[in-house]
């Protein structure tokens, strides 16, 4: 792992912890990427890397990409990301995930874990015997699962886009084309449905398409006829990078608004959308209902505080779009931009305040996100 501190340079981080406990085979990686709203949060994932540079650009990646999701949700929270090296499915035990928990509960709350890929609620439940700093496990409190307020925020973010793209905000009779009816999918069709519009989806596995065919009335496609689906809104629920210049041109919708993290595979391909005059709702900011849920039982879990919360979600896409309108730019850099001021603000108000005696840990934040 050559260079790692001029890449942790790059991502701007504040720290990153290595930790490593031979008893039980537990190599992870911790990235703290930005306390500056508050301390910082993010899933736990478990995965196999290839080598343990990937493990590190993937954690400082997916922490930065918290701080700025945090912050355009309006959350009092920094971005942090945690990943342990491993086979989930032959690693994982729970002396394993006692010990990760012991790492994180010596952070003294500048992280706090949740679920992420490779890993369970009730992995949760077993980090949590060793610390106080993790969310989204089974116990009294618990959040629960966080894809039903994941889709909510989506819906949200639906109708604001509807309306800045002059269709009004009403969901009778928009047709939306669902990418993955997995988790966050099915719960969108819920709620689409429930609101009169008409619904076209995709899925790799069968089952997961009949469902919604037979408790919504869906019209099923082909994986891979969905993007030329003629529609209001092309809805990515699925992976990650599926627009690009191979499904851009195919696209035959006003609107793109979907839960799937990262769905632009480069840079350009915002600026893409944006010149081909298709109405973008920036992935980080429309997907972060499961967030604020998850977020929630930092202060006592009470779900009508966190309806409401995940209901600005409307606000915060309109804002980003009529930004992106007044700005000329694409609206994933609108969102980065929103992001970056509230960190701003969030520093110079904390400098003012602690200029007599503490350091500031915290360097400016720069870049963009891609988780
Ligand atoms: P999931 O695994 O439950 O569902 C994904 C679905 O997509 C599956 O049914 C899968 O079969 C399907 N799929 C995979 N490849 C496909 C393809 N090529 N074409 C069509 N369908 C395909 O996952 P989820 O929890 O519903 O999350 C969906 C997306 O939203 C992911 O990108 C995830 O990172 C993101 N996300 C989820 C949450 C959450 O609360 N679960 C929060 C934020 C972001």
């Amino acid at each position: 792992m050559a260079g790692v501190f001029q890449q942790i340079e790059q991502y701007g981080h504040e720290q990153i912890v290595f930790a490593q406990d031979r008893k039980v085979g537990l190599k992870a990686i911790i990235g703290i990427h930005s306390t500056v709203l508050g301390p910082s949060l993010g899933g736990c994932r478990m995965w196999k890397y290839s080598d343990e540079g990937e493990a590190l650009r993937d954690v400082l990646r997916l922490s930065r990409g918290m701080t700025y999701k945090a912050a355009v949700a309006g959350l009092k929270l920094g971005g942090g990301k945690a990943v342990i090296l491993g086979d989930s499915r032959t690693q994982k035990t729970p002396e394993l995930l006692r010990s990760f928990g012991r790492i994180v509960e010596g952070l003294s709350g500048r992280y706090i874990t949740a679920e992420d890929v490779g890993m369970k609620v009730a992995d949760i439940d077993t980090i949590r015997t060793e610390t106080r700093f993790a969310v989204g496990g089974s116990n009294v409190g618990g959040s629960g699962d966080p894809s039903v307020m994941t889709a909510f925020g989506v819906f949200q973010g639906m109708k604001a886009a509807l309306k800045f793209a002059g269709i009004g905000e009403e969901l009778n009779g928009i047709r939306v084309a669902i990418q993955g009816v997995g988790n966050v999918g099915y719960h969108l069709c819920s709620y689409l449905s429930a609101a009169g519009a008409r619904l076209t989806v995709s899925d790799v596995y069968p089952n997961q398409v009949d469902r919604v065919i037979q408790e919504f009335g869906a019209v099923p496609v082909q994986p891979d006829q969905i993007y030329a689906v003629d529609c209001d809104i092309f809805a990515p629920c699925a992976l990650g990078a599926v627009l690009n210049s191979r499904t851009i041109p195919q696209l035959r919708c006003k609107i793109v608004a979907g839960s799937a993290n990262n769905q632009l595979e480069t840079e350009a391909d915002g600026y893409e959308l944006f010149k081909r005059g298709v109405v973008y709702a920036p992935d980080y900011a429309i997907n972060a209902g499961g967030l604020i849920n998850v977020a929630a039982e930092l202060d006592g879990y009470e779900h009508q505080r966190v309806v409401k919360q995940v209901t600005q979600i409307n606000k915060t896409i309109a804002s980003i779009l009529e930004r992106s309108k007044a700005e000329g730019l694409p609206p994933h850099l609108a969102a980065d931009r929103l992001a970056e001021q509230r960190l701003a603000a969030s520093a110079s108000e904390k400098k003012a305040e602690s200029s007599c005696c503490a350091p500031s840990h915290a360097p400016p934040v720069t870049g963009r996100p891609r988780a």
